[in-house]
């Protein structure tokens, strides 16, 4: 199991609070695609049912999608290997740095 989850700066959702009075800020916000692109991160998207699995361009992916969620962007991907649309996706954090830490059981 992986568990992901991306604080981000909570005086980043303060400004937003302002733009959007009608409906109530979500209390995290998951990545966006400009973020990783910023931060220079790609998707790794991974079908559950087949394991085809492939990494994606942040940058493609806003051309194709818009500045989405990583969440929202699953919904908008299928397999094209066997057309599941159960698809997992995670930023590919860089290996080599303070965000990666994968320590084999
Ligand atoms: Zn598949």
């Amino acid at each position: 199991m992986f568990l992901l989850i991306c604080k981000r700066p909570s005086r980043a959702s303060k400004s937003e609070r302002n733009l959007s009075s009608d409906k109530p800020v979500e209390q995290h916000e998951p990545v966006a695609l400009d973020w990783l692109i910023a931060n220079k991160i790609d998707l790794w998207v991974w079908c559950e049912d087949c394991s085809h699995h492939a990494r994606l361009s942040s940058e493609l992916a806003l051309q194709k999608f818009g500045n989405l969620s990583v969440p929202q962007i699953r919904q908008r991907l299928h397999c094209s290997k066997c057309r599941s649309r159960v698809i997992f996706v995670r930023p590919d954090w860089p290996r080599q740095g303070v965000v990666a830490r994968h320590e084999p059981i």
